[in-house]
């Protein structure tokens, strides 16, 4: 049985307990990360407690330790449950409070990190067959800046995909611009240049699209922050997505339309590979 931190304590997963009254459970009012752990290590912890500490700001959530704190309690986890390539879920949530929708008088907030094995074979071949959802994505909203518990829109366009055949699921806005997967970041190349939408656009900041970004940039490849029609999206020279459990993801059916492959996404997924095997063995 795995090991789970909670509220400050390793526990045996089946000793945990979280109130009914628990706002996280009740409304989804929370915050959470998804980070991958490569050779014990958070991968980019930096950048996904940066938007974790954002999102908790905004839902005027205090997270109850310290980022120091956490960090170690992150190794506690690795080594409890060893497991040295996986996946981080910290979750942080208002914590029970009165009956109703007010925030008042909630607390104190609840602390889960649980730490699990890969999904799968992550490396640099992994290919998607993915579906554009019936459901539309809100344009940008201050809400689609941050990873809140509230997921229900990207739960029913990835069951939606998976009923029909498809890996993951990609949000459309009421315009018909594709805005993100549900759980992953787009991007697509149209002459040599990278395109990718952005919270301007209504997407959650990724941090693997953030890392993809700064990559390409380094390597003057021109990087545009939009969205476009799916329809101008299937012509693209290439499709992929970024999220931080499986890293760079090729997409090579989009409804059942077969898209072209990019060769520029070989060079890319294998800095990704290698910028992985560096935190590994990071100091
Ligand atoms: N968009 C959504 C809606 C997501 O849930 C995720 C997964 N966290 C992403 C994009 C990718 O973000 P990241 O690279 O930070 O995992």
């Amino acid at each position: 049985m795995s090991t789970v931190f909670w509220n400050g304590r390793l526990v045996p997963l089946d000793q945990v307990r979280v109130s009914v009254l628990d706002r996280g459970f009740l409304y989804g009012d929370g915050v959470f990360e998804t980070v991958r752990v490569v050779g014990g290590r958070p991968f980019l912890w930096t950048q996904h407690m940066r938007r974790w500490r954002a999102g908790a700001e905004f839902l005027g959530i205090e997270p109850p330790m310290t980022e120091e704190a956490l960090t170690t309690a992150v190794g506690q986890l690795v080594r409890a449950n060893g497991i040295q390539d996986g996946v981080l879920r910290l979750t942080l949530s208002r914590g029970p409070g009165p009956r109703g929708y007010s925030p008042r008088g909630a607390g104190p907030p609840t602390l889960v990190m649980t730490l699990d094995p890969l999904p799968g074979q992550t490396g640099p071949t992994v290919q998607w067959r993915v579906r554009t959802s019936k459901l539309r994505i809100p344009g940008p909203d201050p809400l689609c800046r941050f990873k809140t518990c509230n997921r229900l829109l990207q739960i029913l366009a990835r069951a939606e995909a998976e009923a029909t055949g498809g890996n993951e699921a990609m949000l459309v806005a009421c315009d018909g611009h594709v805005i993100e997967g549900s759980s992953s970041n787009v991007f697509w190349v149209r002459s040599g240049t990278l395109y990718s939408p952005g919270p301007e656009q209504g997407a959650l900041p990724g941090i693997t699209r953030a890392w993809v970004m700064a990559w390409a940039r380094a390597w003057n490849w021109p990087v545009v922050e939009a969205s476009a029609p799916v329809e101008e999206v299937w012509e693209a020279e290439g499709v992929f997505l970024t999220l931080s459990t499986w890293g760079i993801v090729e997409v090579t059916h989009w409804d059942d339309r077969p898209l072209q492959s990019w060769p520029g996404l070989t060079a890319l997924r294998r800095a990704y590979q290698e910028a992985l095997q560096a935190a590994a063995h990071a100091g």
